[in-house]
Protein backbone atom coordinates (compact mmCIF):
# COMPACT_ATOMS: atom_id res chain seq x y z
CA UNK A 1 0.00 0.00 0.00
CA UNK A 2 1.33 3.47 -1.26
CA UNK A 3 0.76 5.89 1.82
CA UNK A 4 0.44 9.87 0.37
CA UNK A 5 0.87 12.86 1.90
CA UNK A 6 0.58 15.29 -1.40
CA UNK A 7 -2.78 15.93 -2.69
CA UNK A 8 -0.78 16.43 -6.24
CA UNK A 9 0.72 13.59 -5.93
CA UNK A 10 -2.41 11.40 -5.32
CA UNK A 11 -4.21 13.22 -8.02
CA UNK A 12 -1.18 12.64 -10.20
CA UNK A 13 -1.43 8.80 -9.60
CA UNK A 14 -5.06 8.78 -9.64
CA UNK A 15 -5.16 10.41 -13.17
CA UNK A 16 -2.56 8.26 -14.21
CA UNK A 17 -4.55 5.14 -12.84
CA UNK A 18 -7.57 6.52 -14.93
CA UNK A 19 -5.96 6.98 -18.16
CA UNK A 20 -5.12 3.44 -18.27
CA UNK A 21 -8.42 2.62 -17.82
CA UNK A 22 -8.26 1.67 -14.30
CA UNK A 23 -12.01 2.27 -11.75
CA UNK A 24 -10.95 3.77 -8.80
CA UNK A 25 -13.12 3.67 -5.47
CA UNK A 26 -13.12 6.30 -2.77
CA UNK A 27 -13.22 5.35 1.24
CA UNK A 28 -13.26 9.04 2.88
CA UNK A 29 -12.45 8.97 6.62
CA UNK A 30 -11.27 10.90 9.72
CA UNK A 31 -8.47 8.48 10.95
CA UNK A 32 -8.83 6.49 13.88
CA UNK A 33 -10.28 3.24 11.99
CA UNK A 34 -13.15 0.69 13.21
CA UNK A 35 -15.05 -2.01 11.77
CA UNK A 36 -17.73 0.37 10.64
CA UNK A 37 -15.10 2.25 8.60
CA UNK A 38 -13.44 -1.09 7.27
CA UNK A 39 -17.32 -2.17 6.24
CA UNK A 40 -16.86 0.75 3.75
CA UNK A 41 -13.69 -0.68 2.51
CA UNK A 42 -15.03 -4.00 1.67
CA UNK A 43 -18.48 -2.89 0.60
CA UNK A 44 -16.26 -1.17 -2.72
CA UNK A 45 -13.10 -3.53 -2.91
CA UNK A 46 -15.31 -5.84 -5.38
CA UNK A 47 -16.00 -2.54 -7.57
CA UNK A 48 -13.14 -1.20 -8.23
CA UNK A 49 -9.32 -1.94 -9.60
CA UNK A 50 -8.28 0.67 -7.26
CA UNK A 51 -8.77 1.66 -3.69
CA UNK A 52 -8.43 4.83 -1.89
CA UNK A 53 -8.56 5.66 1.72
CA UNK A 54 -8.19 8.99 2.75
CA UNK A 55 -7.32 10.15 6.26
CA UNK A 56 -8.12 13.83 6.89
CA UNK A 57 -9.93 15.62 9.89
CA UNK A 58 -11.10 18.39 7.75
CA UNK A 59 -10.87 21.50 9.66
CA UNK A 60 -13.57 22.94 7.50
CA UNK A 61 -16.44 20.51 9.13
CA UNK A 62 -16.06 21.41 12.65
CA UNK A 63 -17.25 24.33 14.78
CA UNK A 64 -15.62 26.62 17.14
CA UNK A 65 -16.30 24.65 20.25
CA UNK A 66 -16.29 21.56 18.73
CA UNK A 67 -13.41 18.72 18.81
CA UNK A 68 -11.22 19.25 16.23
CA UNK A 69 -8.12 19.45 18.55
CA UNK A 70 -8.64 16.42 20.26
CA UNK A 71 -10.14 14.48 17.74
CA UNK A 72 -8.28 10.53 18.13
CA UNK A 73 -5.47 9.86 15.78
CA UNK A 74 -3.47 6.40 15.34
CA UNK A 75 -2.05 6.58 11.78
CA UNK A 76 0.33 3.27 11.97
CA UNK A 77 -3.14 1.57 13.51
CA UNK A 78 -5.10 2.98 10.54
CA UNK A 79 -2.36 2.03 7.50
CA UNK A 80 -2.23 -1.61 9.19
CA UNK A 81 -6.50 -1.82 9.10
CA UNK A 82 -6.38 0.58 5.55
CA UNK A 83 -3.74 -2.31 3.87
CA UNK A 84 -5.88 -5.37 5.61
CA UNK A 85 -8.72 -4.15 4.08
CA UNK A 86 -7.58 -3.87 0.75
CA UNK A 87 -6.65 -0.48 0.44
CA UNK A 88 -3.59 0.46 -2.42
CA UNK A 89 -3.10 3.77 -1.36
CA UNK A 90 -3.82 5.61 1.70
CA UNK A 91 -4.21 9.52 1.54
CA UNK A 92 -3.64 11.35 4.52
CA UNK A 93 -2.76 14.93 4.22
CA UNK A 94 -1.98 17.54 6.36
CA UNK A 95 -4.69 20.19 6.79
CA UNK A 96 -2.41 23.21 5.19
CA UNK A 97 -1.92 21.01 2.35
CA UNK A 98 -5.35 20.29 1.42
CA UNK A 99 -6.63 24.36 2.51
CA UNK A 100 -3.67 26.31 0.83
CA UNK A 101 -3.25 29.95 2.70
CA UNK A 102 -6.39 32.15 1.10
CA UNK A 103 -8.56 29.21 0.65
CA UNK A 104 -11.87 30.73 -0.29
CA UNK A 105 -13.65 28.77 -2.88
CA UNK A 106 -16.66 26.72 -0.82
CA UNK A 107 -19.54 23.97 -2.24
CA UNK A 108 -22.61 25.45 0.01
CA UNK A 109 -24.37 22.48 1.45
CA UNK A 110 -28.07 21.82 -0.21
CA UNK A 111 -31.10 22.61 2.06
CA UNK A 112 -31.10 19.12 3.16
CA UNK A 113 -28.56 20.54 5.55
CA UNK A 114 -30.73 23.32 7.53
CA UNK A 115 -32.05 20.77 9.87
CA UNK A 116 -30.84 17.69 12.45
CA UNK A 117 -27.04 18.06 12.59
CA UNK A 118 -27.53 21.66 10.55
CA UNK A 119 -28.96 23.17 13.54
CA UNK A 120 -26.42 22.89 16.19
CA UNK A 121 -23.20 22.32 13.54
CA UNK A 122 -24.20 25.30 10.54
CA UNK A 123 -21.06 25.39 9.24
CA UNK A 124 -20.65 21.35 9.35
CA UNK A 125 -22.13 20.41 6.06
CA UNK A 126 -20.42 22.97 3.78
CA UNK A 127 -17.01 21.60 5.19
CA UNK A 128 -18.17 18.07 4.04
CA UNK A 129 -19.48 19.48 0.44
CA UNK A 130 -16.42 20.85 0.12
CA UNK A 131 -13.75 18.21 1.04
CA UNK A 132 -15.71 15.65 -0.62
CA UNK A 133 -15.77 17.79 -3.99
CA UNK A 134 -11.83 17.75 -3.58
CA UNK A 135 -11.30 14.64 -2.81
CA UNK A 136 -13.52 14.10 -5.55
CA UNK A 137 -11.05 15.52 -7.45
CA UNK A 138 -7.84 14.80 -6.50
CA UNK A 139 -8.90 10.85 -6.40
CA UNK A 140 -11.14 10.55 -9.59
CA UNK A 141 -13.32 7.99 -7.94
CA UNK A 142 -15.70 6.12 -10.26
CA UNK A 143 -17.23 4.61 -6.92
CA UNK A 144 -17.59 6.52 -3.63
CA UNK A 145 -19.20 4.93 -0.19
CA UNK A 146 -20.34 6.37 3.01
CA UNK A 147 -22.17 4.91 6.01
CA UNK A 148 -25.60 5.66 6.96
CA UNK A 149 -24.49 6.19 10.72
CA UNK A 150 -23.81 9.90 9.06
CA UNK A 151 -27.47 9.62 7.09
CA UNK A 152 -28.09 13.11 6.54
CA UNK A 153 -24.16 13.18 4.93
CA UNK A 154 -25.43 10.59 2.82
CA UNK A 155 -28.33 12.32 1.91
CA UNK A 156 -26.63 15.53 0.94
CA UNK A 157 -23.58 13.86 -0.76
CA UNK A 158 -26.29 12.11 -3.14
CA UNK A 159 -27.56 15.46 -3.89
CA UNK A 160 -24.51 17.01 -4.16
CA UNK A 161 -23.59 14.75 -6.98
CA UNK A 162 -26.52 14.89 -8.83
CA UNK A 163 -26.65 18.42 -8.87
CA UNK A 164 -23.44 19.21 -10.02
CA UNK A 165 -23.04 16.27 -12.45
CA UNK A 166 -20.25 14.61 -10.82
CA UNK A 167 -19.72 11.39 -12.64
CA UNK A 168 -19.40 9.09 -9.93
CA UNK A 169 -21.59 6.50 -8.36
CA UNK A 170 -22.15 6.93 -4.52
CA UNK A 171 -23.06 3.69 -2.50
CA UNK A 172 -24.45 3.78 1.13
CA UNK A 173 -23.49 1.34 3.81
CA UNK A 174 -25.57 -0.01 6.95
CA UNK A 175 -24.30 0.95 10.26
CA UNK A 176 -22.01 -1.34 11.95
CA UNK A 177 -22.81 -1.81 15.46
CA UNK A 178 -20.80 -2.77 18.67
CA UNK A 179 -22.81 -6.48 19.81
CA UNK A 180 -24.78 -4.56 22.46
CA UNK A 181 -26.43 -1.91 19.69
CA UNK A 182 -24.22 1.27 20.20
CA UNK A 183 -23.04 2.32 16.56
CA UNK A 184 -19.48 2.15 16.33
CA UNK A 185 -18.06 6.26 16.12
CA UNK A 186 -14.19 7.30 16.62
CA UNK A 187 -15.67 9.09 18.79
CA UNK A 188 -16.94 6.48 21.60
CA UNK A 189 -13.39 6.60 22.43
CA UNK A 190 -14.10 9.97 24.63
CA UNK A 191 -16.82 8.28 26.91
CA UNK A 192 -16.21 7.03 30.22
CA UNK A 193 -17.12 4.02 31.64
CA UNK A 194 -20.37 5.17 32.42
CA UNK A 195 -21.11 6.86 29.52
CA UNK A 196 -20.40 3.61 27.64
CA UNK A 197 -22.52 1.17 29.65
CA UNK A 198 -25.01 3.75 29.00
CA UNK A 199 -24.98 5.03 25.55
CA UNK A 200 -26.62 1.61 23.98
CA UNK A 201 -29.45 3.34 25.50
CA UNK A 202 -29.71 5.95 22.35
CA UNK A 203 -30.54 2.84 20.27
CA UNK A 204 -32.97 0.79 22.68
CA UNK A 205 -34.96 4.29 22.56
CA UNK A 206 -35.10 4.43 18.21
CA UNK A 207 -35.91 0.62 18.43
CA UNK A 208 -38.48 1.43 20.89
CA UNK A 209 -39.72 4.25 18.84
CA UNK A 210 -39.97 2.37 15.75
CA UNK A 211 -42.07 -0.26 17.54
CA UNK A 212 -44.28 2.53 18.98
CA UNK A 213 -44.93 3.42 15.23
CA UNK A 214 -45.34 0.62 13.39
CA UNK A 215 -47.72 -0.44 16.26
CA UNK A 216 -49.98 3.05 14.94
CA UNK A 217 -48.22 6.06 16.30
CA UNK A 218 -48.38 8.35 13.53
CA UNK A 219 -48.17 11.77 15.01
CA UNK A 220 -44.17 12.73 14.37
CA UNK A 221 -44.79 15.29 17.93
CA UNK A 222 -46.07 12.82 20.01
CA UNK A 223 -43.34 10.06 18.67
CA UNK A 224 -40.74 12.40 19.39
CA UNK A 225 -41.98 13.65 23.24
CA UNK A 226 -42.12 10.22 24.12
CA UNK A 227 -39.03 9.19 22.93
CA UNK A 228 -36.99 12.74 24.66
CA UNK A 229 -39.03 11.00 27.98
CA UNK A 230 -37.81 7.65 27.26
CA UNK A 231 -34.16 9.38 27.49
CA UNK A 232 -34.74 11.36 30.11
CA UNK A 233 -35.82 8.58 32.24
CA UNK A 234 -33.48 5.94 30.66
CA UNK A 235 -29.81 8.03 29.90
CA UNK A 236 -30.16 10.79 32.29
CA UNK A 237 -26.77 12.00 31.54
CA UNK A 238 -27.25 12.45 27.66
CA UNK A 239 -28.01 15.78 26.92
CA UNK A 240 -30.21 15.18 24.08
CA UNK A 241 -29.21 17.68 20.95
CA UNK A 242 -32.02 17.17 18.76
CA UNK A 243 -34.55 14.02 17.86
CA UNK A 244 -36.41 14.24 14.65
CA UNK A 245 -38.51 12.29 12.50
CA UNK A 246 -38.01 13.19 8.35
CA UNK A 247 -37.97 12.73 4.76
CA UNK A 248 -35.25 9.85 4.26
CA UNK A 249 -34.81 11.70 1.47
CA UNK A 250 -35.03 15.74 1.37
CA UNK A 251 -34.64 15.40 5.21
CA UNK A 252 -37.74 17.60 6.13
CA UNK A 253 -39.38 16.51 9.40
CA UNK A 254 -42.98 15.03 8.89
CA UNK A 255 -45.58 15.73 10.79
CA UNK A 256 -48.16 12.86 10.03
CA UNK A 257 -45.96 9.47 9.82
CA UNK A 258 -47.39 8.44 6.57
CA UNK A 259 -44.74 6.20 4.49
CA UNK A 260 -41.49 5.61 5.42
CA UNK A 261 -39.50 8.13 7.39
CA UNK A 262 -36.08 8.55 9.71
CA UNK A 263 -35.87 8.58 13.01
CA UNK A 264 -32.78 10.67 13.61
CA UNK A 265 -30.87 11.63 17.23
CA UNK A 266 -28.08 13.69 18.51
CA UNK A 267 -27.30 12.33 22.35
CA UNK A 268 -24.63 14.61 24.16
CA UNK A 269 -22.63 12.26 26.77
CA UNK A 270 -19.73 14.13 28.49
CA UNK A 271 -16.91 14.99 25.46
CA UNK A 272 -19.21 12.82 22.59
CA UNK A 273 -21.24 13.51 21.14
CA UNK A 274 -23.30 10.52 19.41
CA UNK A 275 -25.23 10.18 16.55
CA UNK A 276 -27.93 7.62 15.72
CA UNK A 277 -30.70 6.65 13.36
CA UNK A 278 -33.19 4.19 12.48
CA UNK A 279 -35.30 3.95 9.14
CA UNK A 280 -38.97 3.15 9.69
CA UNK A 281 -40.99 1.81 6.66
CA UNK A 282 -44.60 1.95 7.84
P1 LIG B 1 -15.78 9.45 9.99
O1 LIG B 1 -14.37 8.96 10.05
O2 LIG B 1 -16.50 9.38 11.30
O3 LIG B 1 -15.91 10.78 9.29
O4 LIG B 1 -16.54 8.42 9.07
C1 LIG B 1 -16.08 8.13 7.77
C2 LIG B 1 -17.14 7.33 7.06
O5 LIG B 1 -17.42 6.14 7.80
C3 LIG B 1 -18.48 8.08 6.94
O6 LIG B 1 -19.05 7.80 5.68
C4 LIG B 1 -19.30 7.48 8.06
O7 LIG B 1 -20.69 7.53 7.83
C5 LIG B 1 -18.80 6.05 8.05
N1 LIG B 1 -19.04 5.41 9.35
C6 LIG B 1 -18.60 5.82 10.56
N2 LIG B 1 -19.04 5.00 11.53
C7 LIG B 1 -19.80 4.05 10.91
C8 LIG B 1 -20.54 2.92 11.37
N3 LIG B 1 -20.62 2.60 12.66
N4 LIG B 1 -21.19 2.18 10.44
C9 LIG B 1 -21.13 2.49 9.13
N5 LIG B 1 -20.45 3.54 8.64
C10 LIG B 1 -19.79 4.31 9.51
Amino acid sequence: MNIITDPQELQRQCLAWRSEGKTIGLTPTMGYLHAGHTALMDRIRPKCDRMVVSLFVNPAQFGENEDLSSYPHDLEGDCAKAEAHGADLLFAPAPDAMYAPGHATWVEAPALATCLCGVSRPVHFRGVCTVVTKLFQLAQPTVAVFGEKDWQQLAIIRRMVRDLNMPVEIIGQPIVREPDGLALSSRNAYLTKTERAAAPGIRKGLLALRDRVVAGQRDAAEAKAWLKAEYAATLPMGEVDYIDIVDPADIVPVERISGPVLAAVAVRMGKARLIDNILIEV
